[in-house]
C-alpha cells in the first residue's frame, strides 16, 4: 500500500520517496513509490501531473491500494526519488472540486436534488442533478454559494467510525461502508469524497454558474470557480465592451441595442424583398407568350431572386428560360426552367461544358457555373 501524502495534506507540493516497484510497459513504465503526493484520478477529480526525478508523470491511477505513476521512462527499484506535482493544475482542481461541493450542497438543501454526475473538463465543470432547477433558481444558488464563500469557512476532513457515520448527515452518490472520508464545510456542505480540497473557502474566490439545461431526468449545470471563473468573466466583459463600442450603447444596454439592430435588419430585409419582388414582376412582364429561349442576366441577384424570376417567366412563356447572375471571377448562379419541359439532358450538357453544378426537377434546375460570361452566352446561342 502506498502512503497517500495527499490525505495528510492536500498542500504537499514536493516529497521524497523510494521506488518500491518499476514495471516496464510498451509506452514507458509504471512506477510504485512507498509514498506519494500525486493524487490518482478519482471521485470526478482528474489526476495530478508533474515529475519524479525530473521524469514526466503522464498519468496516475489507483489500483488495489497502489498508486501507479505512468512515466515515459523507468526508474530502478530502490532509487530515492524527489516528486514535484504540477501545483497550478492541482490547486485549480481543488478549487473546482470544493466549489462544486458547495453548489451541490446548497442545491441539495434548498431543492432536495442530488448530484448524480460531476466532471472537471479542461475548460468547463459540469454537475448533473436528478431534478430540474430554473435559471432563477440557478442564480439564487450562485448568490447564496458566493455569500457562504465570502464568509471564509474552513474545510474539515472527517474519518468517522461506523457508529459516528450512522449519526452523520452527508451527501453521497452511493451507499457507503467501511472507511469513509467526509469533507465538511460547516453550514455549507457535508459530503463523502476521496478528492483533495482547499483549506478555506476564500481560496475558491467565487463560483460562476454559467448555464442550466435539461439532461436525462434532471439538469446539467455548467460552472466555474476561482481563476477559471475570473478568466471567463473577464472574457465575457471584454466581449460585451466590444459590442458596446460597436453599437455605441452603454455596457448594460447592449442586448436592447442588438434587439433594435435585429428589428431594423428584419425591416430592411422585408423592404429589399418587396423591392426585388416588384423588380422581378416588372422584368417578367416584358416577356409574354414567347416560345423561344429567354436568357436574362440580372447582376447582383440572390439565388432566391434568380429562382423567383425564372418561376415567373415560365408562367407566361413556353420556351426555355435561363436566368443568371454573377461575374467571371466568382462564377455565376443560375436557374434554368421550362413549363412542362424536361431539361435533364440540357442541364447535364450545360454542367459539363460550363463547369456547372446543380440540378433539381426535370422542368426546373438551379445551380452554379464556373465559366466565362462569353462561354455562357455562346452556349445559349447554340441551343436557340
Ligand atoms: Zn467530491
Amino acid at each position: 500500500m502506498t502512503e497517500k501524502l495527499y490525505y495528510i495534506s492536500s498542500y504537499i507540493k514536493e516529497f521524497d520517496a523510494i521506488v518500491t516497484e518499476c514495471r516496464k510497459t510498451d509506452k514507458g513504465a509504471e512506477i510504485i513509490l512507498d509514498k506519494t503526493a500525486f493524487y490518482p484520478e478519482g471521485g470526478g477529480q482528474p489526476c495530478d501531473l508533474g515529475t519524479i526525478n525530473g521524469i514526466k508523470v503522464l498519468d496516475v491511477q489507483e489500483k488495489e491500494g497502489e498508486v501507479v505513476h505512468y512515466t515515459a521512462e523507468p526508474i530502478e527499484k530502490n532509487t530515492a526519488v524527489h516528486g514535484i506535482i504540477d501545483w497550478d493544475r492541482r490547486f485549480d482542481l481543488m478549487v473546482q472540486h470544493s466549489g462544486e461541493h458547495l453548489v451541490s450542497g446548497f442545491i441539495n438543501r434548498r431543492f432536495g436534488y442530488n448530484n448524480v454526475g460531476f466532471h472537471i473538463g479542461s475548460e468547463m465543470i459540469t454537475v448533473d442533478l436528478d431534478g430540474e432547477i430554473t435559471k432563477e433558481e440557478l442564480r439564487e444558488t450562485e448568490i447564496q454559494t458566493n455569500k457562504y464563500i465570502l464568509e471564509n469557512h474552513k474545510a474539515e476532513i472527517l474519518c468517522p467510525t461506523p457508529e459516528e457515520l450512522k449519526t452523520l448527515e452527508y451527501r453521497s452518490k452511493k451507499e457507503l461502508s467501511g472507511d469513509v472520508r467526509i469533507v465538511r464545510f460547516a453550514g455549507g456542505d457535508t459530503c463523502a469524497c476521496c478528492g483533495t480540497h482547499v483549506d478555506t473557502t476564500a481560496e475558491i474566490g467565487f463560483v460562476k454558474l454559467i448555464s442550466v439545461q435539461k439532461f436525462h431526468e434532471g439538469v446539467r449545470i455548467e460552472m466555474l470557480s476561482g481563476r477559471r471563473a475570473y478568466e471567463y468573466m473577464t472574457k465575457a466583459t471584454d466581449e460585451n465592451a466590444k459590442i458596446s463600442a460597436l453599437l455605441s450603447a452603454k455596457v448594460f444596454e447592449t442586448s436592447a441595442a442588438v434587439q433594435r439592430l435585429l428589428d431594423e435588419n428584419g425591416q430592411l430585409k422585408f423592404s429589399v424583398s418587396d423591392t426585388e419582388n416588384k423588380l422581378i414582376n416588372n422584368i417578367a412582364s416584358q416577356y409574354n407568350g414567347l416560345d423561344k429561349t429567354i436568357v436574362i442576366e440580372q447582376p447582383d441577384f440572390s439565388p432566391n431572386s434568380i429562382r423567383k424570376l425564372a418561376a415567373a417567366l415560365i408562367e407566361q412563356n413556353s420556351g426555355i428560360c435561363f436566368v443568371f447572375s454573377g461575374n467571371d471571377n466568382d462564377g455565376y448562379k443560375y436557374a434554368l426552367a421550362q413549363k412542362d419541359g424536361d431539361l435533364r439532358s440540357l442541364v447535364k450538357d450545360m454542367n459539363t461544358k460550363l463547369d456547372g453544378r446543380g440540378g433539381g426537377k426535370p422542368f426546373f434546375a438551379q445551380g452554379s457555373l464556373n465559366a466565362a460570361h462569353k462561354d455562357i452566352s455562346d452556349f445559349f446561342k447554340s441551343i436557340d
